[in-house]
C-alpha cells in the first residue's frame, strides 16, 4: 500500500511532461521493467516493459493475448507558462522573459508567486533535462491603487502583455535565457540548441487542513493520475491475464494531437507491437477495455449553483466515473459498470459526475483513446478544486483509493 507522501514527492519532482517521463521510467526500472527502443526491432514484447516518446511513456506488463488489454490512460502535462523561442525580453528596467500560455490556464494563479523554470534542451549530444528550483521568477499583480476596480470587475490579464515574468534588473540581455539553463542542465551555452522549458510554483506540495484531508499542490491534474497509475502498474500481477497497461500522454492540455499524445500512433502502434502482429492484435482489442484517467470537479461549496443538482461530487469520496451524452467523456453503460465493479473489488467508493446541461464540458483523452483503439473506454479520475490553477486541491485519501480501483481494473473481466 503506498503512502500519500510518496505522491507529493512525485509530484515536487516532475515540473514538465519529460520529468514525469523521467521519474516513471525510474520507478519502473526498480521494479523490474525494462526499456525498449520504438526505433529497435521488438522479436518479444513479453514480460514488464516500457517505451518512451518524448513527454509521453507507455508500460506493460504482458503475457499472452487470450484475456486482451487492460488499459489506464493518464496525461503528463498541465496548464503552464511556458518559454518563447526568443525570450530575452525587458521594459521600464526589469530584465524579462517572453511566455505563451500553454493550456487553458488560470492566469490569474500565476500571479505573485516564487517561480522555478525547468525542461530539456536539445544539444549537439541528445536532449538534457534541467531545472531551477529557486526562486528566479515572478509575475507581480497590479496594485489595487492602480486597478481600482478588480475585485468588483473582475480581474482582466491578456496573455501577451500581463503575464510576462521579471527576472532582474537592467537591460535586455539576448541569449541569457540559454546560458542560464546551460549551467542549469550542466553543459555549455554553445551547446544550447533549442528548448521546451517552462515555469512552475517551487512550493512544495503539503498534506492540508484541518485533519490532514487536502492536498495542496501544483499539477495535481494530472500527475495523481499519472502515480495512481503507475502504481497499480507495479502492483499488478507480473504473469497472469489480461495484460495491464499504462499509457502517461503528453499533450492533452491542447488538445492531443501530436507526435505523442493520445491522439498519435503512440498507443496503438505499440498495442500491435506487443500483440506481435495485427491479426494477433485485433481479437485482443475486442476483449480490451480502456480507463481514462484525468482530474474531475469536485462541487465546489462556494459556487453550488456551478454543478449539475443531482450529480454532486465530493472530496474522500471516492474515484468519480464522468459521463457526457454527446462523448466529451467516452463513458458509456459497459464502460461505467466495468469500473465500478472495479471499485467494487477494490473496496472503494465511487461516484458519478454529469456537467451542467447549459454549460460546456470539459474533455480527456478518453475519447482519442476509444477511438483509436475501439475499445471501450470509461473516463474515471480524482476529485478536486481549482482545476488548471498553479496550485491545486484534492482529498489525501481518493488518490491512495484510486491507485486501489487502478489495480482491481487491471484484472477485471471483460
Ligand atoms: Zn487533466
Amino acid at each position: 500500500m503506498p503512502a500519500i507522501e510518496g505522491m507529493l514527492d512525485f509530484i515536487d519532482a516532475c515540473p514538465t511532461p519529460f520529468h514525469v517521463v523521467e521519474r516513471a521510467a525510474g520507478f519502473l526500472r526498480a521494479s523490474g521493467f525494462t526499456e525498449l527502443d520504438e526505433a529497435d526491432e521488438w522479436p518479444d514484447a513479453t514480460g514488464s516493459r516500457f517505451v518512451r516518446r518524448d513527454g509521453s511513456l507507455v508500460a506493460w506488463r504482458h503475457q499472452a493475448c487470450d484475456a486482451g488489454f487492460r488499459i489506464v490512460g493518464a496525461h503528463t502535462d498541465s496548464p503552464n507558462l511556458r518559454i518563447t523561442a526568443q525570450p530575452d525580453t525587458g521594459q521600464a528596467g526589469y530584465r524579462q522573459l517572453g511566455v505563451e500560455a500553454y493550456g487553458s490556464v488560470l492566469l490569474n494563479s500565476w500571479l505573485d508567486r516564487d517561480l522555478g523554470i525547468a525542461g530539456r534542451l536539445a544539444t549537439p549530444s541528445g536532449t538534457r533535462l534541467f531545472r531551477i528550483d529557486h526562486p528566479i521568477l515572478r509575475v507581480p499583480q497590479l496594485a489595487i491603487h492602480l486597478d481600482r476596480e478588480v475585485n468588483t470587475k473582475g480581474l482582466l490579464l491578456n496573455p501577451q502583455t500581463h503575464m510576462v515574468p521579471v527576472w532582474g534588473l537592467g537591460l535586455r540581455t539576448p541569449g541569457e535565457f540559454a546560458s542560464v539553463a546551460a549551467e542549469a542542465a550542466g553543459v555549455g551555452a554553445d551547446e544550447v540548441l533549442a528548448w521546451d522549458a517552462m515555469l512552475h510554483d517551487i512550493n512544495p506540495s503539503v498534506i492540508a487542513g484541518i485533519d490532514g484531508e487536502f492536498i495542496h499542490a501544483p499539477r495535481i491534474d494530472n500527475q495523481v493520475s499519472c502515480w495512481a497509475g503507475l502504481q497499480a502498474l507495479i502492483d499488478a500481477p507480473a504473469d497472469s491475464p489480461p495484460s495491464a497497461v499504462l499509457c502517461l500522454f503528453d499533450h492533452e492540455e491542447v488538445g492531443s494531437t501530436s507526435a505523442q499524445g493520445a491522439a498519435s500512433t503512440l498507443l496503438p502502434t505499440v498495442l500491435e507491437r506487443i500483440a506481435g502482429s495485427r491479426g494477433a492484435l485485433h481479437p485482443a482489442l475486442a476483449r480490451s477495455l480502456c480507463v481514462s484517467a484525468d482530474g474531475a470537479h469536485a462541487t465546489h461549496p462556494n459556487y453550488p449553483e456551478r454543478h449539475e443538482p443531482d450529480h454532486h461530487i465530493a472530496i474522500g469520496s471516492g474515484p468519480v466515473i464522468k459521463r457526457n451524452a454527446n462523448q466529451r467523456y467516452a463513458t458509456d453503460a459497459v464502460g461505467e459498470a466495468a469500473f465500478a465493479a472495479a471499485c467494487e473489488k477494490a473496496g472503494v467508493d465511487h461516484q458519478l459526475y454529469v456537467h451542467r446541461g447549459d454549460m460546456p464540458c470539459g474533455s480527456t483523452i478518453g475519447p482519442f483513446a476509444a477511438s483509436s483503439t475501439g475499445v471501450t473506454t470509461v473516463d474515471v479520475g480524482v476529485a478536486q478544486l481549482s482545476m488548471h490553477s498553479a496550485r491545486e486541491m484534492c482529498g489525501s485519501q481518493d488518490p491512495l483509493d484510486f491507485a486501489l480501483a487502478l489495480g482491481a481494473f487491471f484484472s477485471v473481466a471483460g
